[in-house]
């Protein structure tokens, strides 16, 4: 899951867990990023799940009635930064996230 973690320098930073073994992912080229379908549509809204990619067996096996697709982590990421058209360019150093735009 996406979500907002507390670091060891005390700030509030972005993260993904793995949703099966709910520890971080700390390098992107290491998750998997995961959804639903059923006959061929989007379920849940298209509600997204990310694992380490040795976790990604054990979570699409735990119910052989869902039928999951994925891609890598990196790819995913790119694909969301080039439909939100997002500038990644601004430099944003050490400032904290709230106080970021
Ligand atoms: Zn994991």
């Amino acid at each position: 899951m996406i979500r907002i973690t507390e670091t060891n320098e005390g700030r509030s930073a972005p993260t993904i867990t793995c949703d099966q073994c709910g520890k971080l992912i700390d390098e992107a080229k290491w998750g998997n990023c995961h959804w639903k379908t059923k006959d061929g549509n989007l379920t849940e809204d298209g509600k997204l799940y990310f694992t380490h990619k040795q976790c990604c067996a054990a979570f699409e096996s735990a119910d052989s009635s869902i039928m999951w697709h994925s891609t890598e982590l990196t790819a995913f990421l790119r694909r969301l930064v080039h439909n939100l058209k997002a500038d990644l360019s601004e430099d944003i150093g050490d400032r904290m996230l709230d106080q970021l735009p």
